[in-house]
């Protein structure tokens, strides 16, 4: 984080749907890093994706924003999704930095999305960006796993107010991992459970789970093809 610059988080997903991992997530992050601010971005996905989410933008955006919309410092931006072109991590951060320049915009996501961070466009220009935040998920150490040739080094963690560990990223970013809980919610365990007629309640806000049962979300043939 900049030294003097007030600091916000910018947290992507598809939000395929939003849940109440996100939604802990988005609220420890604020808390451990004391940010004024945590702003969640549903990205948009172009039909020549392959990896299409379940719903549409509009459901996505929806449910989120439904999700947070009583919560103090946590809102949601329809940029990516308002795009409708390709939206890269990367570009967004830049937009947010000259939207509001006084701002140390930083950028979270889960230790399972890092590890996959060299297939991102120009990953490298985003680990130069911003900093980085990570979220421990079930099923990955919690130790990150840098790309191959990547070097990251740990540094002293007393210099932070936060519990949890502080890596230097080549071009002098930091990558931090405060000590949050696993939770091991996915979307994907969502869809499933909604497909199986199986209930959903406490995995995600109260919210979200009207709206799914209002829209008839999820109900559909299953995903067992895809990625
Ligand atoms: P799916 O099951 O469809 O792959 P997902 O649950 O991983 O979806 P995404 O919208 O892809 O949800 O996640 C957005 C970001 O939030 C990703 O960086 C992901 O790693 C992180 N994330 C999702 N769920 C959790 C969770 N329970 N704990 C920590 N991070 C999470």
């Amino acid at each position: 984080m900049g030294a003097n610059r007030p600091s916000a988080a910018l947290f992507g997903g598809t939000f395929d749907p939003f849940h109440n991992g996100h939604l802990r997530m988005a609220i420890e992050v604020r808390e451990a890093l004391s940010l004024p601010r945590v702003v969640l971005l549903p990205a948009h996905y172009p039909p020549h994706k392959p990896r299409q989410p379940v719903s549409e933008a509009r459901h996505r955006l929806a449910m989120a924003s439904a999700a947070v919309a009583r919560l103090p410092g946590i809102t949601v931006s329809d940029r990516e999704i308002r795009q409708e072109g390709l939206s890269y991590s990367l570009t967004t951060v830049r937009d947010f930095h000259r939207a509001e320049p006084g701002v140390d915009w930083i950028f979270v996501m889960g230790a399972d999305s890092f590890g996959e961070i060299s297939t991102w466009h120009r990953y490298e220009e985003l680990l130069a960006a911003c900093d980085i935040v990570l979220l421990p998920r079930h099923g990955t150490p919690r130790k990150p796993a840098p790309p191959l040739g990547l070097r990251i080094e740990k540094e002293e963690p007393h210099c932070y107010s936060w519990k949890g560990e502080s890596y230097r990223l080549p071009g002098g970013r930091r990558l931090l991992c405060p000590a949050l809980p696993i939770l091991d919610i996915s979307s994907r365990s969502i869809r499933e459970k909604v497909r199986n007629g199986k209930s959903i309640r406490g995995l995600v806000p109260p919210e979200v789970e009207e709206y799914i049962a209002e829209h008839g979300l999820y109900l559909g043939a299953g995903e067992e093809g895809r990625p």
